[in-house]
């Protein structure tokens, strides 16, 4: 094998659907050089627009705050790193320490935002309410996490909010919806996504990054690892789909690149003929398909439960 396509040293890591192979180096430049086309190509960043980077203290997250923070702040945008403490015992606090850490060692400013103070219970309750019902604990308490990061990134002035969905989590999400027949959910994998009145849009800077290369990036520069999972964590039909695409990608390197832009093409036909209605909620004034929004509808829900469990029975006990 000859030496690294970029510089000729030691080579370190081939790009199968590329060719390329690259030297620890050539790799590191080559992640950060792809998130700031993939920012340019989809006008993801404007310039001296106030950027939240939600972190969640994986190596995903850590690693998007590491590079954005290189490329844009301190001359060219303000960056902030919002975090969310969903509440679940033993879990998120070794996460929000990483997420703290870093955030002190670049110098940016990190906010978090607590299921408890926003919502008034933890997920650890909230789920005692979900009990067995259908959706999955992820799927319920990303509804809840996405208002989160919405409400961090207005309390800190952001207009943007880049998450660090990479190429794997966008395929994956593009097939499962397309699975659970929920093609209006399709608009949420747009690059540069608003949801009209929603003041903050939403990037994915890590978009066109596959998983594995995020990790080891990640590796390499010495991005800490989380030690404990969520006890929640259920992704069913999604770890199957992965599984598949992995195998895909190995027979067929590339084919991932391919469903992401077969993706984006899809998007783009369907947003531009099929716009999503949408009306404020009563409660919340956020926008709701209904008139009273998925997060008002489960928190309200949830009040319901946690009250009645609260009250004695007519026999006077608990
Ligand atoms: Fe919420 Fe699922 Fe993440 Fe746990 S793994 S914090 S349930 S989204
Ligand atoms: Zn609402």
């Amino acid at each position: 094998m000859g030496g690294c396509s970029g510089c000729g040293g030691k080579p370190f890591y081939t790009r199968r659907y590329s060719g390329e192979v690259l030297c620890v180096s050539c790799f590191n430049d080559s992640i950060v050089e792809k998130t700031r086309r993939t920012v340019s190509k989809y006008k993801m960043i404007r310039p001296r627009e106030k950027v939240a980077v939600a972190v969640s203290g994986g190596k995903d997250s850590l690693s998007l705050l590491k590079v954005l923070t290189g490329l844009y702040a301190p001359k060219r945008n303000s960056m902030v790193a919002v975090s969310v403490d969903e509440g679940v015992a033993g879990y998120r606090d070794e996460a929000l320490s990483h997420a703290h850490s870093l955030a002190n060692e670049l110098g940016v400013e990190h906010l978090v935002v607590s299921y408890k103070e926003m919502l008034g219970f933890s997920l650890d309750e909230a789920l005692d309410w979900k009990g067995e019902r259908e959706a999955s604990s992820c799927s319920f308490c990303g509804v809840f996490r996405r208002r989160a990061i919405d409400v961090a990134a207005l309390k800190v002035g952001a207009s943007v909010v880049a998450t660090a969905h990479n190429l794997d989590d966008f395929v994956q999400t593009f097939m499962m919806n397309l699975m659970h027949g929920d093609v209006t959910r399709l608009g949420w994998l747009d690059p540069n996504h608003s949801d009209g009145s929603f003041s903050v849009r939403r990037v994915k800077p890590f978009m066109e990054l596959y998983e594995e290369e995020v990790a080891l990036y990640a590796h390499q520069v010495g991005v800490p690892l989380q030690s404990v999972s969520c006890p929640y964590m259920h992704e069913g039909l999604r770890s199957e789909v992965r599984d598949y695409l992995n195998m895909m990608e190995a027979n067929h390197p590339g084919l991932k690149n391919v469903m992401l832009r077969s993706g984006l093409d899809v998007i783009s036909h369907y947003s531009g003929s099929r716009e999503r209605q949408s009306v404020p909620c009563a409660q919340c004034g956020k926008p709701s398909s209904s008139g009273l929004c998925g997060v008002c509808r489960m928190k309200a829900a949830v009040e319901e439960h946690v009250k009645s469990r609260a009250q004695p029975t007519a026999f006077g006990g608990g």
